[in-house]
C-alpha cells in the first residue's frame, strides 16, 4: 500500500493542483489529508471540490472547525481569524456541513493520522521540536504517527529520527504544508508513505505562486498572507 499523505492546504488550489499533478504520476494506492483544506487562501471551495471529486479521505483541521462553526478561533492570530470569517462566507451551507464531519484520526495497524498530535487530536498542540513530540510516542500503538499543523516539515523519532525508518521503531512525521509551507521552502510539500518496505519520501513541488498570492490580494484577504507564500515563512 502506497499512501500520499498531504496537509495543510488552506485555501490553495495553484499548489493542491500541482501537487495532485505530481500525486498522478507517483501512482500511489491513495491519498490521505490530513486537515486545514481551508483558511488563509482564496480558493477554499476549489480545494474542498478537489478533495471530494478526488476521492481523497481527510480528517479535521483547527481552521477547518473555526470556519465549519464548531471551534472556538479567539485565540487564532488576526489574520488567521480574518480569514475564518471571509472564508465561511466564501463556502455554501453543504460546504461547511462538510467540513463538520471531518474525523479526527484516521487510525489503521500501520499508521496514525491526526491533524496536530497523537496525544490529544482536539487540543491543536504544536510538535515544534523533540520535547514537543516526547510525551506523544506512548500515545500511539502504531510504528508511525503522520502529522501537519506546524506547516513545517520534519521527522521525530523517539530513538533517533534518521533514515531509513525501521519497523521497530517508533516516529511522528510532519509531512509539511501544501498550501502555505513556513519551513523555509515555499515549495509545497508532502510525502509518499509506502507501508511495504516502510518508507517514507518528503516530496517538494514547484507551483505558481504568483497567481495563489494574486488570488489573495484580489479577494481582499491580507496582504500579509500572500507575502508569506513566496518566502515559505
Ligand atoms: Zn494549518
Amino acid at each position: 500500500m502506497r499512501t500520499a499523505v498531504i496537509s495543510d492546504i488552506h485555501g490553495n488550489a495553484d499548489a493542491l493542483t500541482s501537487v495532485l499533478r505530481r500525486i498522478d504520476t507517483l501512482a500511489p494506492d491513495r491519498i490521505i489529508c490530513l486537515g486545514d483544506i481551508v483558511g488563509y487562501g482564496a480558493e477554499p471551495g476549489e480545494c474542498v471540490r478537489l478533495l471530494r471529486t478526488n476521492g481523497i479521505a481527510s480528517i479535521a483541521g483547527n481552521h477547518d472547525l473555526a470556519v465549519a462553526g464548531t471551534l472556538p478561533y479567539h485565540n487564532f492570530s488576526s489574520s488567521a481569524r480574518t480569514a475564518v470569517d471571509w472564508t465561511r462566507d466564501a463556502l455554501t451551507d453543504e460546504e461547511r456541513t462538510f467540513l463538520a464531519s471531518l474525523p479526527m484520526t484516521i487510525a489503521e495497524p500501520t499508521a496514525l493520522y491526526v491533524h496536530a498530535s497523537p496525544d490529544a487530536p482536539d487540543d491543536f498542540r504544536y510538535l515544534f521540536y523533540d520535547e514537543d513530540a516526547a510525551d506523544c510516542y506512548d500515545a500511539f500503538a502504531q510504528p508511525i504517527c503522520f502529522v501537519g499543523h506546524t506547516h513545517r516539515q520534519i521527522l521525530f523519532g523517539r530513538d533517533g529520527s534518521s533514515h531509513p525508518l525501521q519497523r521497530t521503531g517508533k516516529y511522528i512525521m510532519n509531512v509539511g504544508s501544501v498550501g502555505q509551507p513556513r519551513d523555509g521552502d515555499p515549495r509545497a510539500c508532502f510525502v509518499l508513505f509506502n507501508e511495504g518496505n516502510f518508507s517514507a519520501d518528503v516530496i517538494r513541488v514547484e507551483y505558481d505562486i504568483q497567481s495563489a498570492g494574486r488570488k489573495i490580494i484580489e479577494a481582499g484577504l491580507p496582504v500579509r498572507l500572500a507575502e508569506r507564500l513566496s518566502v515559505g515563512i
